[in-house]
Parts: structure tokens; sequence; C-alpha cells
């Protein structure tokens, strides 16, 4: 497992990486004001809002808030302690709700960075690219220095900013792995179609999963929670059911399927410590309901 999880800045994941990417592409392009987007427990907002209060740059986050989506998450609370403005808007209604806010940011003087890009969420796939070509960068590293290679990369796949930045690594140093992103959320279309975005032109056939979604953003069935538990109790190792859990099941759904017994699999833990926390409140909360089979 390549745990990065344990990058050093608010809990680490692949919104650490990411993150710092935006961070040197809005220097670069002289702007003065992050504008972030996600959902009511986007790990990319709580991060944006960490990195830019350590840096003293102001802060916006648009939370997309869902109808049955939990909407006080801590990752939400974390970026409201650190000081990032919030404006509320609909999963539907994105590109407007982005235009008035980077508008308003202008009529106060600043010089807004979307890190999306612009309204309709296009234009900023380089810098987001460069983020994990350089953590591809890393594995091959490891893979040289240890006499290994891998034959399967499996991950957690949403916006398709990490998945791409792996693909584009891997085209660069000519790696032939098998690149596999287990979609938390989207249809194989939409995932395919933004991967490809995020990784550049290339022939590469994209890997994008979507088999083991257990309908859809924020779900999961009870083999999800088997592995968070399993993980946490045979190695101490954190994951949520919205991302890293959900992911790793879904990686043995697939290994079940369609493996020999000889793969040589990494997965990628991309973080998201807060998620886990969140599940733990919701156990804690369905067994004070008298739902669970023990009290705590
Ligand atoms: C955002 C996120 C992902 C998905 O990464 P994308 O680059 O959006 O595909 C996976 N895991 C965690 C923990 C995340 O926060």
């Amino acid at each position: 497992m390549k745990r990065d999880d344990l990058l050093g800045f608010s809990f680490g994941g692949n919104k650490c990486r990411i993150g710092m990417a935006f961070l040197e592409d809005m220097e670069k392009q002289g702007g003065n004001f992050m504008v972030s987007y996600g959902s009511s427990g986007s790990n990319l907002n709580r991060t944006m809002a960490a990195l830019c209060k350590s840096k003293n740059i102001p802060c916006l986050i648009m939370v997309a808030e869902e109808e049955g989506e939990e909407a006080c998450t801590f990752n939400r609370q974390i970026a409201k302690s650190a000081g990032a403005e919030q404006v509320v808007c609909k999963k539907t209604n994105v590109a407007d709700a982005v235009g008035q806010v980077l508008e308003e940011l202008r009529g106060r003087g600043y010089k807004p960075y979307y890190l999306y890009g612009n309204e309709q969420g296009r234009g900023n796939e380089a810098a987001a690219r460069e983020a994990y070509i350089r953590a591809y960068r890393e594995i091959a590293g490891w893979e040289k220095d240890r006499g290994v290679e891998f034959t399967h990369i499996f991950h957690a796949s949403g916006t398709g900013m990490t998945q791409g930045g792996l693909v584009a690594g891997k085209r660069q140093a000519g790696g032939r792995e098998e690149i596999i992103g287990i979609s938390v959320a989207r249809d194989a279309q939409r995932g395919t179609d933004a991967v490809r975005r995020y990784a550049g032109d290339g022939p590469e056939e994209i890997r994008f999963e979507a088999d083991y979604r257990c309908g859809g953003y924020g779900l999961y069935d009870s083999f999800v929670e088997e592995i968070i538990e399993q993980m946490m109790n045979s190695h101490g190792i954190a994951l949520d059911p919205t991302y890293t859990g959900k992911a790793y099941a879904g990686m043995e759904r697939w290994l079940k399927r369609y493996g020999t017994g000889r793969e040589r699999v990494l997965f990628i833990h991309t973080g998201g410590m807060p998620l886990y926390f969140d599940y733990l409140n919701r156990k804690r909360a369905e067994y004070a309901k008298g739902k669970g089979t023990q009290a705590i």
C-alpha cells in the first residue's frame, strides 16, 4: 500500500499533493484568492482551506449540498475553523454559482483562482495532473530500488485528477502496469472521459471501473464495512466508506472476478481520515437508536 494518507499536512491524502499543485499554479497565474469546490464531506475543500490558512491566502469553499448527504461533516468543520468562507450551492447549478462567486470576489478587488479552471470546471487539468505524475515517479523509483514490478495499481477514482496524473506518469515513464481506478460515484462513460481529460492526450486505454459503486457517492454495503473493520484490526489503518474503503473492497471484488492469483498489486491509500470519524459517528448514532447489535 502506498500510504499517501501519511503525507505530512492536514491528514495527508491525495488532496495534499493536488492542493499544493493548485497553489503553485495560482501563484504562477497571479491569483490571490483560492476558490475550491466539493461536497459537504470534501477532503479537497478541507485541505485547500487548511493549506491557504497556513500561507495566509484567503480561501472560499463552495459546498454542494445534496438531499440525503450529511451536511455537517468533520471536513467541513475543519475548513470552517481554518477561516474559509463558505457558499452553499446545488450540484445541478454549479457553473452559475461559481460564476457569481468569482464576479463577487473580483468586485471586492481580488484576483480569484477557481481550482478547476473556468466556470464549467475546465482548464486547470495540467496543474492537477502534475501532482500524480510526481507520485507515479515515486512508485517507479521504489520498484526500481527493490527490483519489484507491480502488475496493477488500484485506487479510489472520483474527479479523475489522481488517475489522470498516474496515467500521464506511466506514459512518460513507459510503465507497464494496469492503473485501475475504482469509481466512487461516476458511471463508466463520465468517469473515463474525465480521467482522459486529466491524463492529457495519449494512446492508452483508461481503466475506470464503475461496477463497485454500491449505488452511488457516499453509499456502501456490508462488505465495505467489513473491509474497514479488518483493515483497522489487522493493520491499524483507517479506511473510509466513501473513498478508500469502497475502493479497497472494489479491488478485492475485481481481483476475485478477474485475477489469476499472480498479480503484484499496489493499492494507493488516498487519505480522507476525517471521513473515517464521520463513519464512526454514524455508527454511534445507530447504536444509540438501538439499531446495532451491541451498545458501545
Ligand atoms: C478526492 C479523493 C479521491 C478521488 O480522487 P480524484 O482525484 O478526485 O479522482 C480518492 N480518495 C480520497 C480520500 C479523496 O479525498
